[in-house]
């Protein structure tokens, strides 16, 4: 089996070929020099928009005859994976997190908002692939680099303005704090600052605190419709536990929740539990660090 691997995130490129890697022979068409993770040929372009990297994706597909094209779940790759699908005929899988291949292809994605688990066989070709779904481990195989050279794009950037993020990458953190609506005011950040700088973490939060009333910067989003995080401990302050939220914490390894609510439904998805009032609780837990 062989396949063709579309990422435009080096990191999730990693991890989706360290997925492969063994159970099929593995090219990829990228932007960064990943060589030591175990594909034969890393095609890399350098500037590239939907249209010429389609291009010259369908070439190497309709030459080296792919049996399947895995695509990294990124935006760019999500536009990519519908032209693809579009000008090569071949349906496409959204979002899988598992691939086997024993005489039929199984796949497993989330579905309902990440509240279950689809599993299903098909004949699909193209898929797009989750991100924080694998570990990334280098392999003792050095991959051949080919300079791939684009055609011309009818898309010219005529301006580019810088996205305001607030720091540190949260998909990367290790610890989160995230914090909900529960906290009340954009001033009381201050008040959990303390918990988030004992742990050496990152601080997060829900959609409204992110998004509608802008407490935290975009970027800082966890859920459906933000990051899906993958942190050992995930420390949820005064979130109520929507399914759209736990979305994005499905591969967090350790929650713990603190809510004032018993009935709050992150209580039925955490390892651990404190019904409390979190400007009550935060402040004995910093205490509770400082001194250990
Ligand atoms: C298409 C779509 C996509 C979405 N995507 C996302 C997403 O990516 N991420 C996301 O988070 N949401 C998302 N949402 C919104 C989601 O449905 C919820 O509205 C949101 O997660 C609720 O945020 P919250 O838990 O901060 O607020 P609330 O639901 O209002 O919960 C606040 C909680 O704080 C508790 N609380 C209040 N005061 C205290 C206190 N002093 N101490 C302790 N606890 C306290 C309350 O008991 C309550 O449980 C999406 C919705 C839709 C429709």
């Amino acid at each position: 089996m062989r396949c063709l691997i579309f990422s435009d995130d080096a990191d999730n490129l990693k991890e989706i070929i360290s997925y492969f890697y063994k159970k099929m022979d593995i090219d990829v068409f990228c932007n960064s020099e990943v060589l030591d993770y175990g594909a034969n040929n890393v095609y890399k372009y350098n500037d590239g928009f939907s249209d010429n990297i389609s291009e010259y994706l369908i070439e190497l597909y309709n030459k080296n005859k792919y049996d399947y094209i895995f695509i990294s779940s990124t935006n760019l790759g999500r536009q990519i994976a519908g032209i693809l699908s579009d000008k090569l005929n071949e349906k496409c899988m959204p979002e899988i997190f598992s691939f086997e291949n024993d005489y039929k292809v199984v796949t497993k994605r989330f579905f309902y908002g990440g509240k279950s688990v689809l599993t299903e066989e098909t004949d699909f070709k193209i898929f797009t692939v989750a991100p924080g779904i694998y570990e990334a481990k280098k392999v003792d195989k050095r991959s051949n680099l080919i300079d791939a050279k684009l055609k011309n794009s009818r898309y010219k950037i005529l301006s580019k303005k810088k996205k305001n993020t607030g720091g540190n990458d949260i998909t990367k953190a290790k610890v989160i704090v995230s914090i909900g609506r529960g906290l009340g005011s954009k001033e009381n950040i201050e008040k959990v600052m303390p918990l988030v700088d004992a742990l050496h973490g990152e601080i997060a939060g829900s959609r409204p605190v992110c998004l509608d009333y802008k407490w935290l910067s975009e970027d800082k989003q966890v859920g459906l419709s933000g990051k899906k995080v993958k942190p050992d401990f995930y420390i949820a302050l005064g979130i109520s536990g929507q399914i759209q939220h736990l979305a994005g914490i499905r591969n967090a390894k350790t929650i713990i929740a603190i809510n004032k609510d018993k009935n709050a439904p992150i209580f039925e998805e955490c390892d651990y539990g404190i019904v409390g009032d979190l400007f009550t609780v935060v402040p004995k837990l910093v205490d509770k660090l400082k001194n250990n």
